[in-house]
């Protein structure tokens, strides 16, 4: 009998609903899958050997209890052959890490860029590395799954264009197109590849790559040069009509405020984004750590006060979203207390004066990975929910 391409897409559904009930819960047994599903023990034992045969699934040793009868093998991710590859194209800098499915970082990579940079140069830089990501990757026997990308900017979502980039000053970029490009001529080979806006993929990273279940909504708050977010709603990414949606550096804090990148006066970026804290405190970025870490008065009260509009920030998105968990991550997390304390002291202030509980406000799991993480995430996202 012919497969229709109707056959095929639902079959790969059902293919990834397994892989997915078996991520969620780790040693679930063929029959488990099939009570759980719905779909028939032969299936599920057809579906899952292609899947054990295919890289995704393996079968753990069974444990030996004494009871007579055959006992149920368990299924767990197989994190030995297929690998995502995720990359990150921030301000400044690019970075490249592999993934094994189960969640392990198997290598990395970083290369500073120069601020004002072509995409074009710098799109083949960030090509260069994946190619050698995935040459040592084939090379030791692995299979590449997909490649994601997370980018400082609003993306739109299918054709993989960069549509503004404030903090790379880049507009209009199509990042898919380019890296597809390049990647094919430097490994003959096409690979499904993502793009999405960085506090997107690390809100995904925290969710795909979670020992069990993770609070839905989830609120992922960037906070680096530039502030923005990304929110999972129903397992899927809330994005906007443009793929606008999250770019929280840009809320109004005060009218006439500061002066923002984008345009605007006033945005929480302009408080508290990283750069913005350097100026305040009238020094580059390094010396902002530095003097952190040094615990200089001065600049602990720039960073104090920058925290504060950061718990405003978290109390009006909170109130927005009502979100179940909120992660923070980003590079500005590593000034540590003396930033995130006052923010989360603000939080909790503004929650009690209308006597409600703040959601847990964790720090991203994958601390300054979080976004190539989170790339690596996109494309497991993508694959595993074929529509
Ligand atoms: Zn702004």
């Amino acid at each position: 009998m012919a497969i229709t391409g109707d056959q095929r897409l639902l079959k790969r559904i059902n293919r990834m609903a397994l892989v997915r009930l078996v991520r969620s819960q780790p040693g679930l047994s063929r029959a488990e899958l099939s009570a759980s599903t719905g779909l028939t023990k032969s299936t599920v034992s057809l579906l899952v050997q292609e899947l054990i045969d295919d890289g995704w699934l393996r079968e753990d040793s069974v444990l030996v209890t004494g009871a007579i009868g055959r006992r149920p093998t368990p299924l767990r991710l197989d994190g030995r052959r297929l690998v995502l590859i995720g990359a990150e194209l921030g301000v400044g800098y690019v970075r490249v890490v592999s993934m094994s499915l189960d969640g392990e970082i198997l290598y990395r990579d970083d290369a500073d860029i120069s601020v004002g940079a072509e995409p074009e140069v710098v799109l083949k830089q960030l090509a260069d590395m994946m190619a050698e990501h995935i040459n040592k990757l084939v090379d030791g026997g692995r299979e590449i799954l997909g490649i994601g990308v997370g980018v400082s900017g609003a993306v739109q979502e299918g054709t993989g264009v960069l549509v503004v980039a404030p903090n790379l000053g880049w507009r209009n970029v199509p990042v898919k197109a380019i890296l597809d490009a390049s990647l094919q001529l430097r490994t003959q080979r096409e690979f499904p590849l993502f793009v999405q806006n960085d506090g997107d993929v690390a809100a995904l990273g925290e969710v795909e790559f979670a020992n069990g279940a993770v609070g839905d909504p989830l609120l992922f708050v960037g906070l680096g040069v530039g502030v923005g977010s990304g929110v999972v709603v129903g397992g899927r990414l809330l994005l906007g009509t443009r793929g606008f949606a999250g770019e929280v550096g840009h809320i109004q804090l005060q009218r006439n405020g500061p002066k923002c990148t984008c345009g605007r006066m006033g945005c929480a970026e302009a408080y508290f984004g990283l750069q913005a804290m350097a100026d305040i405190r009238r020094c580059s970025i390094s010396e902002l750590r530095q003097k952190a870490a040094a615990e200089d008065p001065q600049t602990l009260e720039v960073l104090a006060q920058a925290g504060r509009h950061l718990g405003v920030l978290l109390h009006n998105l909170w109130t927005t979203l009502d979100p179940a968990l909120i992660v923070l991550g980003g590079p500005s997390c590593r000034l540590g207390k003396a930033f995130l304390q006052p923010a989360r002291d603000m939080f909790e202030e503004l929650a009690q004066e209308a006597r409600l509980e703040i959601p847990p406000v964790n720090e991203a799991r994958f601390g300054e990975l979080s976004v190539a993480v989170g790339a690596a995430a996109l494309a497991l996202h993508e694959l595993l929910l074929p529509i």
